[in-house]
């Protein structure tokens, strides 16, 4: 694979806000040009020379209405005139550079967050945004942040994990107690996580690649 520099990996892909009909465009990373390097134990995915995780809100600089791609066009009618109250009014428009870094993907998720209040989302979609901002306060070095935010997404998969259809934003029951487990080792619940990495291992249809991570992770915790 070539190397590509960060402003070849990505384009303008058009939306139309479901909000305010605005129609505007949105910075999108290229098919294959973003090249994966690592997992963290929480699953993080890095990236090089772009991190596709920072493109992933959609921002109408019109409106201010904000969604993670994957909701972005689920929104009821009743949400659309909540966000038109409560976000729209204060909402000040942004300049963003065209490629993003750490501070531009923070802003935008909470932006979505916000939208989420006011939306009043469930636990699911607020608790995945948590965790992408608790990983991009990593990517800063800002230890204090990301514990604040996985702290809130682990209390919120775990409500989200009783309450809610699974997959939640993509993420099905197996990764979801994965990562929970390996939020909560990052937090302090060590024997939580062994109880739910040893229920997890037992479970049927697991990849082997799968049963490696967590078997891993067990391993990381008898250690510590
Ligand atoms: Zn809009």
């Amino acid at each position: 694979m070539p190397d590509y520099k960060p402003e070849e990996c990505i384009y303008d892909k058009s939306y139309t806000c479901p909000v305010c009909g605005n129609p505007f465009k949105a910075k999108q990373i290229r098919k294959g040009r973003a090249k994966f390097v690592s997992n963290d134990d929480d699953l993080k995915p890095n990236y090089t020379p772009v991190h596709p995780d920072y493109y992933d809100v959609i921002l109408c600089n019109n409106c201010g209405y904000a969604a993670i791609s994957s909701k972005f066009d689920s929104i009821t009618m009743s949400q659309q005139d909540s966000v038109s109250e409560k976000i729209t009014p204060s909402y000040v428009k942004r300049d963003y550079p065209d490629v993003y870094d750490a501070n531009t993907a923070i802003d935008r998720y909470k932006i979505a967050l916000e939208n989420c209040e006011a939306k009043k989302s469930k636990w699911g979609e607020k608790s995945y945004i948590h965790l992408k901002l608790a990983w991009f306060y990593r990517d800063k070095g800002d230890r204090e942040n990301e514990l604040e935010h996985l702290k809130i997404a682990y209390d919120g998969f775990n409500e989200a994990f009783t309450t809610e259809k699974l997959p939640i934003c993509g993420l099905d029951e197996n990764t979801l107690l994965y990562i929970i487990a390996a939020i909560g080792i990052k937090i302090g619940y060590e024997e939580e996580s062994i109880r739910i990495l040893s229920r997890l291992i037992v479970k049927k249809n697991l990849s082997s690649r799968f049963k490696e991570k967590i078997t891993l992770l067990k391993d990381k915790l008898k250690e510590q």
